[in-house]
């Protein structure tokens, strides 16, 4: 099952300039991982700083609740990050979405995952330095300690997907260091999107940070709805703006957090 990536070809790198003031009227979706933590060799080796603990809480109120966290995590996953801050979260790509009101949507499961979790789990006990993070609906193979590995385990795990029961219900993915199995249906750019049709979200503009491939889904959805998308980090992108790294998203979402309420940005 071929993977995913909006629309059609990705282009080559061309500089991208860094993201204006984000406005009150702004909805924001944020990835986590390489966006507001640095990536770890493990995902559950991950450190929180204590500013992000800080400026969620301070940009939900700035954007009046239209602030959501866009993840490959699970929510279970997630809400253990961020145990005191009960955000809206679109977990596992978009297969589970917890809307403003603390309301859960959850894609019906998928039969079959059973056999692909058992031959991944194989394929990790096959080989030094490989970790299959079991997300519930998704399962993801992480070689990061491994990654002469890379060529070997995306054949595989394709070709497993390919063969299995359902093969068109499944999607692989790639990301930093991994690879997915995951429900067909749902993404990052659906979540925003349904997202989109709720309070406090709708008729506001959207942005979108994310640092991986998978986000590039999530760019085309904001893109397409006449908002913003940033890239963070180098590499090719649909992205209108780029942030160089972590640290560079937290100052400009700062500079938000704490901008005069007279402030205006651009879209005002
Ligand atoms: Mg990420």
């Amino acid at each position: 099952m071929p993977e995913r990536v909006a629309p059609a070809v990705v282009p080559k790198r061309r500089r991208r300039a860094r993201p204006p003031p984000l406005a009150p009227s702004c909805a924001l979706f944020l990835d986590i991982d390489g966006t507001l933590l640095d990536i770890a060799a493990t995902p559950d080796r991950v450190r929180v700083d204590g500013r992000v603990t800080g400026l969620l809480p301070a940009l939900a109120r700035r954007l009046d609740g239209a602030l959501a966290l866009i993840t490959g995590r699970s929510i279970a996953d997630a809400d253990r990050l961020f145990p005191d801050i009960r955000l809206p979260i679109a977990g596992q790509h978009g297969i589970e979405r917890r809307d403003a009101g603390g309301a859960i949507h959850r894609l019906p499961a998928v039969p079959g995952i059973e056999p692909l979790r058992r031959e991944l789990q194989q394929l990790a006990a096959d080989h030094e330095g490989l970790l299959l993070e079991d997300k519930g609906e998704t399962l993801a193979l992480h070689y990061r300690q491994a990654p002469r590995l890379a060529p070997h385990l995306h054949r595989t795990v394709k070709a497993k997907v390919a063969l299995a029961r359902d093969a068109r219900a499944w999607r692989t993915q790639t990301g930093k260091g991994l690879i997915e199995v995951r429900p067909d249906g749902r993404d990052k750019g659906t979540a925003i999107v349904e997202y989109m049709t709720e309070p406090p979200f709708c008729g506001r503009t959207p942005v979108f940070v994310g640092d991986d491939r998978t986000d590039e889904l999530g760019f085309a959805a904001v893109e397409a709805a006449g908002g913003w998308a940033v890239k963070v980090g180098p590499g090719p992108t649909h992205a209108s703006y780029r942030l160089r790294d972590v640290a560079s998203v937290l100052q400009w979402l700062g500079g938000a957090a704490n901008a005069p309420a007279s402030q205006r940005g651009p879209e005002d």
